[in-house]
């Protein structure tokens, strides 16, 4: 069994994501054509924000954002310890200090409390000027934006969301990506919404912003490409990855989220009884971009993977072993709350099998393989 069956996905998708390629490839036109307008405009509608601007990929797409919120050397930035390590790296690359706080066990995503305790530590301490938040969607449920404004407007801050994992996902009605200041996702493979290589993107209603990202993405460039007006980098979506987006996304409007919630569905109503399943909490929808239990204690997840693994030919994934604030790279960082529940969650998770085209004997394959072991 695959973790994710991604060709299985394409098999589906086969004949639109060919021809599109096939289309690039007879145009001649690998960079900023006609797939890549068509396909910002569509998300644009799609998440219900004025401008999206396609990049090379998600860990760009939020530098950019914080480039031109002037996200600088003695900024906080606070970001879930618990999280792919980019939400944090990208503050650290822009010589800013991301701040960690704390998760919530039920959704994964940002705890409030911790929140608040944080930048009220960062205020008392007085080294580094708050800026900003950093909210993940983690695994697909988007983070609680209502009271995460409440505090960014109490603190003067921007947030960022960070959509990464959450394309598709909603709360009430409105979309992820369309929360905070400005949004950002990934078109990394494994994403709810993946290409065949690197892709990223930025959601935002702020046409200003909008027009300095575009800059920024291509050299800082100004009236034309040679005309360059600012220091920038060179981040774009290849044309060829648009036409794979596009071949793909009808598909996973019309049947894949709806597909995978099934499967979470199956999973939660048998497993709940036997293991501490994802939480969803009222008003929202999962993209489901991983289905993760807790276990008991670390031994007992450890087992379970391993006889999964050996008994059952059931992949598993530990999404994710360490939290920002265990990172090696983060080892001398200053702190300014507890972890408990990360650092809990870090030993105990792990992330089962799921994506669209899962069948239920093969979750049902699933669920007897976990309860066998675990009974
Ligand atoms: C994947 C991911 C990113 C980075 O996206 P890339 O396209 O791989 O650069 C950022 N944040 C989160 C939460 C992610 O899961």
């Amino acid at each position: 069994m695959e973790f994710r069956n991604l060709k299985l996905q394409y098999e589906v998708c086969k004949e639109k994501i060919d021809e599109n390629i096939n289309k690039v490839l007879l145009s001649g036109n690998f960079i900023q054509g006609d797939f890549v307008k068509e396909l910002e405009a569509k998300l644009a509608s799609y998440v219900g924000v004025k401008h999206c601007i396609s990049c090379a990929n998600g860990t760009d797409a939020l530098t950019l954002v914080m480039e031109t919120w002037g996200i600088k050397e003695g900024d906080a930035v606070f970001v879930p310890t618990f999280t792919f390590f980019a939400s944090a790296e990208t503050v650290s690359y822009l010589k800013a200090t991301p701040v960690f706080v704390d998760v919530s066990k039920d959704t994964f995503n940002i705890d409030l409390d911790s929140l608040e305790l944080a930048i009220n530590n960062v205020i008392k301490e007085g080294k580094l000027k708050p800026k900003a938040i950093i909210a993940v969607d983690l695994f697909g449920q988007v983070a609680d934006y209502v009271n995460i404004q409440k505090i960014a407007e109490k603190y003067n801050l921007k947030v960022l969301e960070d959509g990464a994992q959450a394309l598709g996902g909603m709360y009430e009605s409105k979309k992820s990506c369309s929360f905070g200041d400005a949004a950002t996702t990934s078109f990394f493979p494994a994403k709810p919404l993946g290409c065949y290589g690197d892709g990223g993107a930025i959601f935002t209603n702020d046409d200003k912003q909008a027009a300095l990202l575009r800059s920024l993405c291509v050299h800082g460039k100004g009236k034309f490409k040679y005309d360059n007006v600012r220091i920038g980098v060179n981040s774009r979506l290849d044309e060829i990855q648009a036409a794979v987006l596009l071949g793909k996304f009808d598909q996973f409007v019309d049947y894949e989220l709806d597909s995978v919630n099934r499967i979470a569905a199956m999973y939660t109503k048998v497993l709940q009884d036997v293991v501490k399943t994802p939480v969803i909490n009222k008003g929202y929808y999962s993209s489901w971009a991983q289905y993760c239990i807790l276990l008991e204690s670390e031994n007992e997840r450890n087992e379970l993977a391993e006889r999964l693994e050996k008994e059952y030919n059931i992949p598993t994934i530990i999404y994710y072993p360490k939290s920002m604030h265990q990172q090696t790279a983060y080892e001398n960082h200053v702190n300014y709350v507890a972890f408990l529940n990360a650092e809990e969650i870090t030993k105990k998770v792990l992330a089962l099998p799921i994506d669209p085209y899962k069948t239920d004997e093969e979750i049902e394959y699933i669920i007897t393989a976990v309860k066998n072991i675990l009974s």
